[in-house]
This record gives structure tokens, sequence and C-alpha cells, in this order.
């Protein structure tokens, strides 16, 4: 996705009749859900998963709740993304919880996906993608519908690079919610130079942990 290191794979499955969204398989939730107490605000994680609906009418069980359903769209748009290491996406949504802008990190418009690299470590830099592929963050802002995006707040699958979170930034973003952050990388300079702007422009971050590792969309259901 970019040259700040970071690397994982969406664990995918796609079917004729169902879509299979996980995070990675080798994502250990208990140590997830660790770390994540260091960064996500107590009220977040009370308001994610305290909510319960004591209604008597009868209604459907499996309903997503916000914050799943936007991540969830993450992952989904990461999967237009041709990087065949480290597919991305990234979900903008605006105060009235309607998203406004979706993107994948991908080649800019004209450039071809099939002459422009996707390698990582060239002899030659022109080789790399790093100087051309666009990231989903950036992406999901110019691709917005709406006239602006000043406080909208932003899901995406991987906490943003320091290029990125300038854009976000200026973008008037200012919450951004994450899925994953690799340890190795915290204290890479992107990670905390992403931080410390991030902190010094009051845009609130802090990681998500999913109520359901995998969630699989029938592409039938519902119909007789
Ligand atoms: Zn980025």
């Amino acid at each position: 996705m970019s040259n700040n290191g970071f690397e994982f794979e969406v664990d995918k499955c796609i079917n004729l009749d169902k879509l299979t969204l996980s995070t990675h398989p080798a994502l250990d939730m208990e140590r997830l859900k660790e770390s994540v107490k260091e960064t996500t605000n107590v009220s977040e994680m009370d308001k994610m998963n305290g909510v319960q609906n004591g209604s008597p009418h009868k209604r459907v069980d499996d309903v997503l709740e916000w914050h799943e359903y936007f991540m969830a769209s993450a992952f989904l748009v990461a999967k237009r993304s041709k990087d065949p290491v480290t597919r991305v996406g990234a979900v903008i949504v605006n105060e009235d919880n309607k998203i406004v802008g979706t993107g994948y990190n991908g080649m800019p418009i004209g450039c071809s996906d099939d002459e422009f690299p996707w390698d990582k470590n060239t002899h030659d830099e022109l080789d790399s993608k790093y100087l051309y592929v666009c990231h989903a963050e950036m992406n999901a802002i110019l691709n917005k519908n709406s006239a602006d995006t000043k406080r909208c707040k932003l899901y995406t699958s991987l906490f943003p690079c320091n290029e990125c979170a300038k854009v976000i930034i200026q973008s008037g973003i200012k919450e951004v919610i994450y899925m994953l952050m690799c340890d190795k990388h915290k204290q890479k300079p992107a990670t905390i130079a992403s931080k410390r702007m991030f902190d010094a422009a009051k845009v609130h971050y802090w990681q998500y942990i999913p109520q359901h590792k995998t969630i699989v969309i029938d592409m039938y259901e519902g119909i007789p």
C-alpha cells in the first residue's frame, strides 16, 4: 500500500452466491483487543459493544452496527485493488451516517494497472509502485460526491501513512477509525508523523475491534 512498510492481506473468498469478508487470518483477536485498549476511547467501546435494544417488537438479530457496517464496506472496497500484496479500502462517512466517498489503493486514472509496476523493493526506484500508486484514503477523499468532507469520519482498513494524514487533515475530516496497525511498524517515522499531525490538528483516531471476524454476504438472500 505504501512506503511505510505496512503489509497485510485481506482474507477473501468470493463464490458465485456468497461473498465472505474477514479480517486477516493470522490476526490474533485477543491480542488486538489488548492493544486497542491503549488507543481506543472507552466511551467509543461502550457505544460499540453496549447497545442493546429492549424493544419487544420482532426484529432481525444480525443487523450490522454502524462501525461494523462502514468498516466492512472499507474491506469490500479494498477488493477492487489490484495490488498483489497490500489491498486497502477507505470509506468516508458524513455526520448523517451517509457514505460520501470510497477509495482503494490503485494507479492514477489513465495509468494502466498492467503497465505500471506493483513491485516494492526494486533496484531502480522508477520500477517500484511507491512513486505511482494512489492510496485508498486519498482516493476516497478525491472521489467524494459531496461538496466537502468537513467534520466527516474516515474508516480505513489500515492506519494512514503520513502523506494520507496530510490530505485527511486538509480535507476537514475529524475522525479516523482504522482496523490494522502492525506492531512492528508502530515506531516507523511515517506512523509517528501521522499521529503527531493528527494530535496537533485534533483529528481523533482509534482502532476498531470487529464484533465478527467474518461477515458473509449471500448474494441471493431475500430472493424467493
Ligand atoms: Zn497513505
